[in-house]
């Protein structure tokens, strides 16, 4: 199995009406309503590795223009940040200076704004859960876990982008956008949740009651074989009527090019691990989005099990 064999034409997709998403490669999404827009880890940059490697790391900025010019009609906009590593956070401050979105994250994405000059952005506490709306949009952030796939078991780049980061010298190098600490996002669209959960590891105990039973679950899957038993602990916790597999595409490649899977997908294996524990779920697909050239329109929403559709 391919995630090609689950993407749906763009025709057959339906939601709610007016809610329209993009996929934009690795965990990044764009949820676009008539009155808001919410990015949550958008990434279009797409270092190659070795620049990850080796140089200092600079944000695509024509990419993050296109992404930015599509959303200059909303009038509230946000970014929701999951955690600080480079595939996550490294467009977050240009994406955010082109758009004039405020910038929800951890302590280490705030210090990582504020390298950049900008005192736009709100440091979640990981202690405890915090709501807050944009435009239609009531988003609740929601402390979790990374996957601990580094060598030893451990997270890879742990530790936070302190406050006295330095990007006068052009930039950071990939491994000193570290970790920080970690967030899920519940996000209410009128009756309409979402859940963004941007690393394959979890915490149960934080996840909120109103999680339960989402309509869809936007689901990191690399990684996940660090974590015991992710996809049924996963499941056990939320319930999804749907799910959107992301974060499985090679991030080091640009969106124009044929996608590959990162190392130990195995997205067949999520099928049928996803399956075993909840019978048949909707999994549904994306296409990668790419601002090589003219993007493609936003898709509205598949639909999950369980909702009628109009
Ligand atoms: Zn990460």
């Amino acid at each position: 199995m391919h995630p090609r064999d689950f993407q749906l034409p763009a025709a057959a997709f339906s939601g709610p009406r007016d809610l329209r998403i993009r996929w934009l490669g690795t965990a990044g999404f764009e949820l676009v309503a008539p009155d808001a827009v919410l990015y949550i880890d958008p990434y279009l940059t797409r270092v190659s590795l070795g620049r990850f490697l080796f140089r200092k790391l600079v944000p695509h900025a024509d990419r993050i223009a296109a992404l930015a010019a599509d959303a200059a009609h909303a009038r509230a906009r946000a970014i929701l940040v999951s955690h600080s590593h480079f595939d996550h956070a490294l467009d977050v401050p240009l994406l955010a200076k082109l758009t004039g979105a405020h910038v929800y994250g951890s302590r280490s994405t705030a210090n990582l704004m504020q390298a950049h000059g900008s005192e736009a952005a709100t440091a979640l506490e990981h202690g405890r859960r915090t709501t807050f709306d944009c435009g239609s949009f009531r988003v609740t952030a929601v402390p979790s876990a990374h996957s601990t796939f580094a060598l030893g078991g451990r997270v890879p780049y742990a530790g936070d982008i302190p406050c006295t980061c330095d990007i006068a010298g052009g930039g950071l190098k990939g491994g000193a956008y570290r970790c920080g600490d970690v967030f899920n996002f519940l996000i209410e669209y009128g009756d309409f949740r979402m859940y963004h959960l941007g690393s394959a590891n979890l915490a149960e105990d934080q996840i909120p009651s109103e999680a339960r039973g989402v309509d869809l679950l936007l689901l990191c899957i690399v990684a996940r074989f660090a974590t015991e038993k992710f996809i049924p602990r996963t499941v056990a916790a939320l319930s999804p009527g749907a799910v959107i597999p992301m974060h499985y595409d090679n991030m080091f490649r640009r969106a124009d090019k044929p996608m590959m899977l990162l190392p130990r997908t195995d997205f067949g294996r999520f099928v049928d691990d996803l399956r075993a524990v909840s019978g048949e779920p909707t999994v549904v697909t994306l296409p990668l989005t790419s601002f090589a050239s003219a993007p493609p329109a936003a898709s509205p929403l598949p639909p999950p099990q369980g909702l009628t559709t109009p």
